[in-house]
């Protein structure tokens, strides 16, 4: 068996590693793999693979056997390129050791930087440098960063002590409130004796002063953080499952804190909230990079930097071009200059609002930097779905807004949210789930925060730039960040902050507007974004693309006119039960209906529903204006129509005019244990056929009718639920026998077709008998999952969650009533379509369960060949996206062959 290769190496313009490798290498590594391969400066160092990680966990952990040999040789090879040595007391040889795993999880695990420094090579470092100042600042950095992340030791420790130092030494010396860069190489040399004896209090051993242990005790430290809690509710929230573990990158150290030279930087080579072409992010001057992320310092702009440091400017600008021809994406670099040359230290997919989404997308293809097809894969539902997310009503006075201001930070991630404050993130947590509007405020925000700031509708943090933790982390989720505000005065001992003068406490209201990092007083009136124009651009490229197309499901005229904006074809569904709630003379017709004992009894009631329903189908029809309209008859078991409780069965007694033990009698007959698989669907028209023939009588009459006005109809008609052929052609029979009389009676001749849908694994099973009678197939994915796998879609909630959570039992990647179950109940969908075309190639197959409005169900209804899906207004979007991607992923597929 061959050798696995547990570490791979970079530098000197040659990498072992690919970019494709992100899966082994991890996105941090696979970047600096490839970053080294296109020419770009990046420090030379190697990666240690997401599989020793997982094998870490797999043998207790312990390091898989042959690790150590590849860690020593990687480390050898990078000594010899930079001809350094690590804990070499003239010129020592630092590192850096970052995680990084597959997928990006900002700020989630650990990252160590300057080893290799111990007390004799930190001199030799100062000497070389000629820089004590900066060689004590470095090694007062990784003692913090190893103790706390590879020991330990409380953070807070070591901050503790470095606040006091400042105020009580380096303050008295300069005279005034001194700032981290004021404390000189002698205070810093006194601090690190100082964190050296907090170190020993904590961990009860000296600090390590052999670099292969501080290395090995890095490499652990960064695999531990894999399954720390906090990276673990990440991957629960973000819902990344099926990752092995995180890749371990060590890597020459270069400084950005070596003076006024030197300096670190995050950005994004496109402006990721608006998305226009223009260099956007953030620089320290003298600082390492942990001080942007952790937004400690409020950074200065890019533009600044221009002006302060053209040359520096200039070199970044080359690097901005070379990564997004390269990679024909916006990028997130994180970057340090040492002594005016720049180092790139990561790269990866910047993460972007849905606005900046579109735009990019859509401008890389006029840039010839993508392929339509390209652009068209890169949108997700997510970016869809954050288009809808609100903004302050501008029809509020701006003397109003004026007036309520409370103060302004830095706008990090737009929308608008409001909610109360909670200044922790458990109190945020807890608010949230019992559904309330919260707005975290928080003087910096950490990883350990990311519970809180899911649950909040908006996050306001005192310090920070638009790359801090709090910014990255909410704009990934399209979350209202406002960061930087350094106006607030928070004490969360006393639960309460202050702003420009104004007092709050812990549950007062706020507003945050994440466009312009306004904050108001109170609760603001929100209204839905207007999508940018680049989303009819690319959603007009998918359309051209699709072969499926996309219906939406819709019970009123109102909603069909809403999914008709957004780009429906036509109606997949209209459940016509809906309609009986709609008013309370509806309300009391169908119970009417219920409660007779009699056909005839029934069939007065049924008369009084027949205007109503012909009236709405009348209105959908004319909305959809010749597009084809699926109308389902009656679905739902009848006990849902009625009250249970016996006060409500009175008063429904007393309006129907009927005794209350006929109401109560009636309710008690339909009870039902299993309602999901009792007289529901078609069985209802076998047994009631006057139901089938109202409502067949109201679709055709409200068609005959617009027909006869020259409008253009075409209707379905739709049995749900069916099980057998015969049972379809009783009710085919019965549906064409109305059909034709309120074509006779109306004098006109309409166009329509009746089908069924398949929602039963035996109709699916039989649907080439079903095929000989039906026109057409209506997939109802809900009931075909939850008889399938055998799981109530009502109950099932209280359980599959831990079908599909990785730390329980992760039997399932994704919920099957979300997300298709593709390998059972897809092929059942699959096995129907082949058997019912067998019979009928023409015949009309759709799919109108949830799954028709969730992407990688779509891709699939696309790929087994249905003619269209159907969803929810507001998933149309998202559903067209997909079957534009579904065809562009097959060209892409087929051009890289
Ligand atoms: C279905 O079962 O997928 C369907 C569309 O019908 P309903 O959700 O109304 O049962
Ligand atoms: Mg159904």
């Amino acid at each position: 068996m061959a050798k696995t290769k547990w570490a791979y190496f970079f530098g000197g313009r040659k990498a072992e590693g690919r970019g494709a490798q992100k899966e082994l290498l991890g996105g941090k590594g696979a970047g600096l793999h490839e970053m080294t391969r296109i020419g770009l400066p990046v420090p030379a160092g190697f990666t240690i693979t997401t599989e020793a990680c997982a094998q870490y966990y797999g043998a207790g952990n312990r390091w898989p056997k042959g690790m150590e040999a590849d860690v020593r040789a990687s480390l050898a090879r990078l000594e010899k390129l930079t001809k350094k040595r690590l804990g070499d007391p003239d010129d020592p040889l630092l590192v850096s050791v970052r995680s990084g795993a597959a997928r990006s999880m900002p700020g989630m695990m650990e990252t160590i930087l300057n080893l290799g420094l111990n007390d004799r090579s930190v001199e030799g470092l100062a000497k070389l440098t000629k820089n004590g100042r900066f060689a004590w600042d470095a090694y007062r950095r990784f003692i913090t960063m190893y103790g706390s992340t590879a020991k330990g030791v409380p953070r807070e420790a070591f901050d503790v002590e470095f606040k006091r130092l400042k105020m009580e030494t380096t303050s008295k010396r300069i005279g005034k409130p001194a700032g981290d860069t004021d404390v000189n190489e002698a205070e810093l040399r006194e601090l690190v004796a100082a964190y050296k004896a907090i170190y020993k209090e904590h961990v009860h051993g000296d600090f390590p002063q052999d670099p292969w242990e501080q290395l090995s005790g890095s490499i652990n430290a960064v695999f531990g953080s894999w399954m720390a809690e906090k990276a673990v509710t990440y991957r629960r929230v973000e819902k990344i499952q099926g990752l092995k573990g995180t890749g371990v990158n060590i890597v020459q150290m270069v400084f950005g804190n070596m003076g006024a030279d030197s300096g670190t930087g995050v950005c994004f080579t496109r402006d990721p909230n608006t998305g226009e072409d223009t260099f956007y992010g953030d620089y320290l001057v003298d600082a390492q990079g942990e001080d942007v992320v952790a937004g400690i310092r409020t950074p200065m702009k890019l533009s600044e930097l221009e002006k302060r440091a053209p040359k520096v400017y200039r070199q970044l600008c080359d690097v901005r071009t070379l990564l997004e021809k390269h990679y024909q994406d916006m990028q997130d670099i994180e970057f340090t200059v040492e002594r005016g040359t720049i180092y790139i230290l990561q790269c990866r997919s910047g993460k972007r609002s849905a606005v900046a989404a579109f735009r990019i997308a859509a401008e890389m293809v006029k840039e010839r930097l993508l392929s339509k097809e390209e652009a068209v894969c890169r949108l997700t539902t997510q970016d869809i779905e954050r288009l809808f997310y609100p903004v302050i009503d501008p029809a509020i006075k701006p003397e109003e807004l004026k007036k309520r201001k409370v103060g302004e930070g830095i706008a990090a991630v737009p929308g608008a949210a409001f909610g109360r404050i909670a200044f922790n993130a458990a109190t945020a947590e807890e608010w949230g789930a019992k559904g309330q509007k919260v707005i975290l405020v928080r003087r910096e925000t950490s990883p350990e925060d990311v519970g809180g700031m899911h649950a909040s509708a908006g996050i306001l943090t005192a310090t920070g730039g638009k790359t801090s933790h709090a910014a990255v982390v909410a704009r990934g989720w399209g979350k209202c960040c406002i960061v930087g505000c350094g106006v607030l005065e928070i004490d969360y001992d006393k639960g309460t902050m202050r702003v420009n003068g104004r007092s709050y406490k812990q549950g007062d209201a706020l507003t945050l507007d994440g466009s312009l990092g306004s904050i108001y007083d109170g609760e603001l009136p929100l209204v839905q974004p207007r999508f940018p124009k680049e989303f009819d651009t690319i959603l007009g490229w998918a359309d051209e693309m699709r072969r499926l197309r996309v219906r939406t499901n819709a019970d009123t005229p109102y909603d069909a006119k809403k999914a008709l904006e957004f780009g429906a074809e036509g109606v997949g569904l209209c459940r016509t039960e809906h309609m009986f709630f709609d008013t309370e003379e509806r309300r009391l017709a169908i119970q009417e209906m219920i409660v007779a004992d009699t056909q005839e009894a029934r069939r007065k009631a049924l008369a009084k529903l027949l205007p109503f329903q012909r009236d709405d189908f009348r209105g959908i029809f004319e909305v959809m204006d010749g597009r084809p309209v699926t109308i389902r008859l009656i679905d739902p078991p009848l006990h849902e129509f009625v009250p249970h409780e016996g006060p409500k069965q009175e008063e429904l007694a007393k309006r129907l005019g009927v005794p209350a033990e006929k109401v109560a009698h009636r309710v008690e007959q339909l009870h039902e244990a299993n309602p999901m698989l009792g007289h529901r669907g078609c069985r209802l028209c076998i047994t009631y056929p006057e139901i089938l023939e109202m409502q067949v009588r109201a679709i055709m009459e409200a068609a005959a009718e617009l027909k006869k006005k020259g409008r253009k109809v075409a209707p379905e008609i739709m049995h749900p639920l069916v099980i057998d052929k015969k049972e379809y052609q009783i009710l085919e029979r019965q549906t064409r026998q109305v059909a034709d009389a309120v074509m006779k009676e109306q004098g006109v001749q309409v166009d329509y077709t009746v089908g069924t849908m398949i929602e039963v694994p035996r109709a699916a099973v039989l649907a080439d008998q079903i095929a000989e009678s039906a026109e057409f197939f209506s997939f109802g994915t809900n009931d075909l999952t939850q008889m399938t796998m055998g799981l109530s879609r009502d109950d099932a909630g209280r359980f599959l969650p831990d079908y599909v959570d990785e730390a329980k039992a992760g039997v399932f990647s994704e919920d099957p009533f979300q997300s298709l179950d593709q390998a059972g109940v897809g092929q059942l969908v699959k096995l129907a379509v082949e058997r019912g075309r067998s019979v009928r190639p023409k015949l009309k197959c759709g799919v109108c369960g949830e799954h028709g409005g969730e992407a990688k169900s779509v891709k699939f209804f696309h790929k087994i060949g249905l003619d269209y899906v159907s969803c929810s207004p507001f998933r149309v979007p998202i559903a067209r996206l997909a079957a534009g991607q579904a065809v562009a992923e097959e060209r892409l597929a087929k051009k890289r062959k």
